[in-house]
């Protein structure tokens, strides 16, 4: 038993707990070296009390001054930050005047951004609510949004007609001043709208179409594709307005103002070019799912639907048009495609099904406002 005594001697000696030995024999060495360990712990202690104490000695010497410092320079800048308060406190009803002239100046463009912004939600969350609702989505409503969108577009660019606005949606400069940036403002985010809804008017349209023509699965990978290529094409319509801002000279009519301008516009356009080239590998999988329709599994036979007690567990009802995953779970076709629009896995075991998430596919339109 001696080398295992040894074991034990060195595993205590290194700090682990003794491990419990039923050999008498044993015992007396084992606590051996517990007194050993004891010492060696109140001599490393002894130690580090030296060592401590040391230390305060040489912090008590070399750094005093410090902390007297610190505590100045942490006393200025909240004296500084009282006197910006300080400031703000006296200056806030010059800034309350300041803020509501600047509204009465850009009122009218302020005014046209809520209502395009809740015309967009509006239409937005009625598309999600009909694709939702499938065979029973009203075509009524549908109908009125067409015409709605259609409407509310036509009206914009009637009222400002003279800025011809409408050139942007083709890459075409409008006639507006360029020279103020509130104006590219403007012409950028009206644009961005515009071509929102018209999207959202194709969906709409899509809608429309009666399903004998084409099934609402067929509709989903639509309105996937729609989404896609509105959200790339809203990517490039802002750039001959920016390319233009910030390649004007401005105020330095010189030849520094034109090489700084033209410095500007180039970074801008390699940005684009990097973002578009980010965008490329997601437009490409998009494109490949819309033309390919994968399938995510097999259709299931009775057997395998009984194996999962003949109940889907998404919509917790017999199975309808049942699919067996490559996990071998099985669910409602329906419920599975749903899922799928807003994960990449199965449901129950988290098995990585699809590669992409269709997310589009539920006729949304992402809220994102392009302004570069
Ligand atoms: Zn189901
Ligand atoms: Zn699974």
């Amino acid at each position: 038993m001696q080398p295992n005594c040894g074991h034990l001697h060195s595993i205590a000696g290194s700090g682990a707990p003794c491990p419990p030995s039923g050999d008498s024999s044993c015992q007396p060495s084992a606590g051996a070296v517990h007194i050993q360990l004891g010492e060696a712990r109140e001599s490393t202690s002894s130690r580090q009390g030296s060592q401590s104490r040391s230390h305060s000695h040489g912090e008590a010497g070399g750094l005093e001054d410090p902390a007297p410092d610190s505590e100045e320079h942490g006393g200025s800048s909240l004296s500084e930050l009282r006197h910006l308060l300080q400031w703000l406190h006296k200056s806030l009803p010059y800034l309350l005047i300041l803020c509501v002239k600047l509204l009465m100046q850009h009122l009218s463009g302020i005014s046209l951004g809520i209502g395009l912004l809740t015309t967009y939600a509006y239409a937005n969350k009625s598309i999600v609510n009909q694709v939702f609702l499938r065979e029973r989505c009203s075509k009524l409503q549908c109908t009125w949004l067409l015409l709605y969108l259609t409407g509310s577009s036509l009206l914009l660019y009637y009222t400002f007609h003279s800025q011809s606005l409408y050139y942007s949606l083709i890459f075409l400069n409008p006639t507006v001043d360029f020279m103020n940036f509130w104006e590219v403002l403007w012409i950028v985010g009206v644009t961005d709208f515009i071509l929102k809804f018209l999207f959202m008017g194709f969906k709409c349209f899509i809608l429309l179409v009666p399903s004998f023509v084409m099934p609402f699965k067929s509709k989903g990978y639509w309105y996937m594709l729609l989404e896609e290529l509105c959200q790339y094409y809203r990517m490039f319509v802002p750039i001959p307005v920016w390319f233009r801002f910030l390649v004007a000279r401005g105020e330095l009519d010189s030849v520094l103002g034109w090489t700084l301008g033209i410095l500007l516009g180039l970074l801008y356009l390699i940005l684009k070019l990097l973002s578009f080239f980010g965008q490329l590998r997601n437009f490409r999988q998009v494109l490949r799912i819309f033309f390919t329709r994968p399938h995510y599994g097999v259709p299931a036979s009775k057997r395998q639907c009984s194996e999962s007690d003949d109940i889907c567990s998404i919509c917790q009802a017999e199975f309808q048009k049942p699919i067996l995953l490559i996990c071998q779970h099985t669910f409602c076709e329906e419920c599975i495609s749903l899922w799928f629009n807003r994960e990449k896995t199965c449901p129950l075991c988290r098995t990585v099904i699809s590669d992409h998430i269709n997310k589009w596919k539920d006729g949304a339109t992402s809220m994102h406002l392009q302004i570069f």
